[in-house]
């Protein structure tokens, strides 16, 4: 079972369809094309505050992605719904 998340990202591009996403490796930031490797922001002004000073960043979009829900190893049920564990043992 996948549920969608949304996360705010930073975007750089110069027409719109060549749209690079920012992400962070090994210390520094970086431009990459898989926006599920760039950096999930769950609040706009966070990825606005990291962004302030950087002149590449051009716009702050929302974006849905659909993730797969962690499950519990002892019934399967989606990690939040589990009542056979809440989460002490299994996952
Ligand atoms: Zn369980």
């Amino acid at each position: 079972m996948s549920e969608t998340v949304y996360a705010w990202l930073i975007e750089n591009g110069k027409d719109g369809e060549d749209i690079r996403y920012r992400g962070w490796a090994e210390g520094w930031p970086y431009w990459v094309k898989d926006p599920y490797k760039a950096l999930w922001f769950v609040r706009r002004e966070d990825a606005e505050a990291i962004s302030a000073e950087d002149e590449d960043a051009w716009r702050i979009v929302e974006h849905g992605f659909e993730v797969e829900q962690p499950r519990c190893k002892n019934c399967g049920a989606a990690e939040r719904d589990c009542t056979c564990c809440h989460g002490e043992a299994g996952w």
